[in-house]
């Protein structure tokens, strides 16, 4: 006498009688999409040397530690550069109004702390 079992219809796994197959449940193990990373984006300000001109614009480069560090560095041998970084989705938000305010004449930490959501680097 063997004991009873029936094939489950959906994967022909072998159950015991009373047993429901769990291939139709659905996973425990799915969980909601990874976190994505938080995408940054460097701004830079530059004044130029001979008109005095102020220029805001967003540098092509994927933000991390080691980029960052050189932006600082380029930003203490060259006065008139200036970097900032914000997610990318506080830029294409605020873009504007940021680049407003970092194109007056002067700009002081405490203007930079004021916009929020922005840090110099
Ligand atoms: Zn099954």
């Amino acid at each position: 006498m063997g004991t009873p079992f029936r094939k489950c219809p959906d994967c022909g796994a072998h159950l015991d009688a009373n047993e429901t197959c769990d291939c139709r449940k659905p996973k425990q193990e799915e969980r909601p999409a990874a976190v994505q990373p938080m995408k940054l984006v460097a701004i830079c300000r530059e004044v130029d040397r001979d008109t005095g001109r102020i220029a805001v614009y967003p540098l092509n480069v994927k933000i991390d530690g080691n980029v960052i560090t050189q932006l600082q560095f380029r930003a203490k041998l060259n006065p008139e550069l200036r970097y900032f970084t914000l997610t990318s989705g506080r830029w294409e938000r605020y873009g504007d109004a940021i680049t407003g305010i970092l194109k007056r004449r002067t700009v002081s930490r405490a203007d930079v702390d004021r916009i929020g959501g922005i840090v110099e680097l």
